[in-house]
């Protein structure tokens, strides 16, 4: 059987896609780090729909935790493998760059760079090995492509894992495993709820923040068969705010 691996599943825009694919029919794997109310919670709204929900708590920075928890997954599954990994968790530490502490330079590149490889490593050869291959989206941003101020560690993170996201992709094509980078901007979560969103939303053409089920569809699109020839690609979703 084919998995679902959603990394940062249990809030914001790993939650809606857990519950998109839940819709698709594919068995869903929820990481969080730390929020165990909240991905049960998650666990349950795949239920509802008819879905299939484990978790695995881990923290995507930190290789022994992603493999021990991948091995175990791995021994409990000998017949399973997954096929759909959305590298999703990530984190903001905002701060002018000469007054960022070095560990919140640290934290960043860490969660969305680090994890996006340790995952990434311990998933590929089972896809690579099937004849069916596999799927690869990463979360990267708006802020990845353009750079934004306050930002210096989160726009680099963002920035490299779109570098990598294309030479992976020419890596994997022939093996039928695709990777994506979808780039969102304002989106409305967790994330961007310290946000002045009324000022910000000014700057977007649409005049509003995105929605994580908007995004989530994007990423199921690129998860799904009608996107087996897409690869390499960063597909932005910002309401027209790009330059
Ligand atoms: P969010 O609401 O803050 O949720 C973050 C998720 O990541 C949570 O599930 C959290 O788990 C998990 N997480 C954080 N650090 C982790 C770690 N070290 N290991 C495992 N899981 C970890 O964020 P979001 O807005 O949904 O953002 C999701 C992704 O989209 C991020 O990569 C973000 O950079 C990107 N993005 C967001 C926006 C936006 O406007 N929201 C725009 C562009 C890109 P816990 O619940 O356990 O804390």
């Amino acid at each position: 059987m084919k998995y679902a691996l959603v990394t940062g599943g249990s809030r914001g825009l790993g939650r809606a896609v857990c519950l998109k694919l839940a819709e698709a029919g594919i068995p869903v794997i929820v990481n969080y780090q730390s929020n165990a109310a909240a991905a049960e919670d998650v666990k349950a709204a795949v239920e509802a729909l008819g879905g299939q929900a484990e978790l695995m708590p881990f923290n995507v920075g930190v290789e022994a935790e992603v493999e021990a928890a991948l091995a175990v997954w791995q021994d409990a599954h000998p017949d399973d493998y997954i096929a759909y990994l959305v590298n999703n968790a990530g984190i903001r530490r905002d701060n002018l760059m000469f007054m960022m502490p070095t560990d919140d330079w640290h934290a960043v590149v860490q969660t969305s760079l680090d994890g996006f490889y340790y995952v990434t490593k311990r998933c590929l050869p089972k896809m690579m090995m099937r004849r069916h291959g596999g799927r690869i989206v990463n979360m990267a941003s708006l802020s990845g492509i353009k750079g934004m101020p306050g930002q210096a560690n989160y726009s680099a993170a963002k920035a490299a894992l779109i570098g990598a996201t294309k030479a992976l992709a020419q890596e994997c094509a022939a093996r039928n495993v695709t990777v994506n980078a979808v780039a969102p901007g304002f989106i409305e979560t967790d994330m961007t709820k310290d946000l002045p969103v009324d000022e910000l939303k000014k700057l977007v053409p649409m005049n509003r923040f995105g929605r994580p089920e908007e995004v989530a569809d994007l990423v199921a699109f690129l998860l799904s068969d009608k996107a087996a020839y897409i690869t390499g690609e960063v597909i932005s979703i910002n309401g027209g705010l790009y330059t």
